[in-house]
């Protein structure tokens, strides 16, 4: 299955749009292999792309619900027909294992179900409020909106935002990250082929520049961002200056609090949440705080660690430039006390030799102070913190300027409910290395994770998309009488 394409281009009003001037490698952090290039879209292309979609809007947004819904009963289909070539070009061009790049698609999967059942889920409301006059509520669509995706899930993330909004009756703009476009074409494929009229989803590929002139344009109504922290407050600012609606994903420092009770087998559940995805999951278990006598605890969790083979069932981080970063947070952190467990640096796969590999890594004796205590580090790098006192754990999980999500592991309900109430995250978990909720449940951090007050996935996600109309309606109960006559 060949699965290289010169220049991935732009895709607008339900065909392929190259012509851009500036362009990216894309290159395969599996083994280095050039897979394409990407074209870095203008302003021009920008406003192709916008014209296009308010073309699509008045059909698309009059459509009943029900009858918007059924595209994605067909995208569905589409993507099981495709689970083999998407999981593929996502390996290709982020570098995460075959096995995992299709898991995200399954979960693509389950968000375009959630979609599918949204006209379940739109209850608007309906009410006599005094004698003949009656009051009742719509969702409205918002128009043309935006979405601006990360490189960490190529097909998972954009899955978050289109089937939702779409259905909704909105016209979409995606951008997706320039390092993993490939994804982004084939979805946008499959939409066309599902049935999507042309200019209600189109992608923009580009980097900063284009960002910048999403969040200025004056047709776009409302754009949702998944990314670093750094940029999802550029993003948020930006966008809302021009009076826009936003919802802005941020990074994340997720904690494990482990206590001396917990199960050993939950060591595997551990590992695989740090290492999952090479470490590259905004829900990804990073700082490890190990309360009491946690030391047989720790010794499982090396020995697990040590099954993840780089280039096997350990994918590539995105690039050379990542790995080099991961690296230098592992020896710095060194350089001021802590002690590696397990070395995961000058990792390089047989045969992999040009890819982007970090073995898992374990370092103990970490300190709340340490750069790599507090920063994210996206790779598959844990850190262990030790503390004898419940509360100091929390202290330490809540001085995080981050919120995604945090798992307590004993086997003692009530503390676990303790912990729970007090940590400083939107999605939490209880013997659960990634607690990530799941529809109808939604989506989203607090803190620096995320800006704005919507979740982007689930129920929550339906007052983003839309504006809710209110009618109120009078008759006078004697004009028939008349007219009747
Ligand atoms: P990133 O912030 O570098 O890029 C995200 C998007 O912003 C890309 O489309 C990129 O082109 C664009 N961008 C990059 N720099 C920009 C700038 N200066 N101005 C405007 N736009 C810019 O993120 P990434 O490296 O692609 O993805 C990894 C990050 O995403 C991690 O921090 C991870 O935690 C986070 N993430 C968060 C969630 C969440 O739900 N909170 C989910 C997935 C990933």
């Amino acid at each position: 299955m060949q699965h290289s394409i010169a220049i991935t281009p732009n895709y607008i009003s339900g065909q392929p749009a190259n012509g851009q001037t500036r362009h990216l490698d894309i290159i395969s952090p599996v083994d280095g292999q050039h897979l394409s290039k990407v074209g870095l879209s203008s302003q021009q292309d920008l406003d192709k792309a916008v014209t296009a979609a308010k073309k699509a809007f008045p059909d698309w947004s009059q459509r009943t619900l029900k009858q918007r819904v059924q595209v994605f009963y067909n995208f569905r289909q589409l993507l099981i027909d495709n689970l083999e070539i998407l999981g593929r070009m996502i390996h290709l061009e982020n570098g995460k294992t075959i096995g995992e790049a299709k898991a995200e698609v399954m979960k693509g999967i389950e968000l375009t179900e959630f979609a599918c059942s949204l006209p379940q889920f739109i209850n608007d409301e309906i009410q006599i409020v005094s004698q003949g006059i009656e009051c009742r509520t719509t969702h409205v669509p918002i128009g043309v909106v935006a979405s601006i995706t990360p490189f960490n899930f190529p097909a998972m993330v954009p899955l978050w935002t289109i089937p939702n909004a779409l259905a909704l009756g909105n016209c979409m703009i995606l951008k997706p990250s320039e390092k993993t476009p490939m994804t982004a074409l084939k979805i946008a494929e499959l939409l066309t082929e599902a049935g999507l009229p042309d200019g209600v989803f189109n992608v923009i590929n580009g980097d900063k520049e284009i960002v910048e002139a999403i969040c200025d344009h004056p047709d776009i109504a409302a754009v949702s961002f998944v990314g670093s922290t750094t940029v999802a407050k550029i993003v948020y600012k930006r966008a809302t200056s021009h009076l826009k609606r936003c919802m802005a994903m941020g990074g994340a420092k997720n904690h494990l609090i482990v206590l001396p009770d917990a199960s050993l087998a939950m060591a595997e559940n551990i590992v695989a949440s740090m290492a999952g995805c090479a470490g590259q999951r905004c829900m990804a278990a990073s700082a490890m705080v190990a309360v009491g006598n946690t030391d047989k605890m720790i010794q499982r969790i090396c020995e697990e660690a040590k099954k993840w083979e780089a280039g096997d069932n350990l994918g590539s981080v995105i690039s050379i430039a990542a790995k080099k970063r991961i690296e230098g947070y592992i020896t710095e952190a060194e350089k001021m006390g802590a002690e590696i467990l397990v070395d995961g640096r000058n990792t390089i796969p047989k045969g992999k030799e040009n890819g982007a590999y970090v073995g898992v890594t374990i370092i103990d004796k970490v300190t709340p102070a340490m750069k790599i205590a507090q920063e994210e580090v996206f790779g598959p790098v844990l850190v262990i913190m030790r503390t004898n006192d419940v509360d100091e754990a929390i202290r330490i999980e809540n001085a995080s300027n981050y919120g995604n999500a945090a798992s307590v592991f004993t086997q003692n309900g009530s503390l676990a409910n303790y912990i729970m109430d007090r940590v400083s995250a939107g999605m939490v978990g209880v013997n659960v290395g990634v607690p990530v909720p799941r529809e109808p449940f939604s989506f989203g951090g607090w803190n620096e994770s995320r800006f704005g007050v919507n979740d982007i996935t689930g129920k929550s996600s339906i007052s983003f998309w839309t504006k809710i109309k209110k009618r109120t309606t009078k008759w006078n109960a004697e004009d028939w009488k008349d007219w009747m006559s």
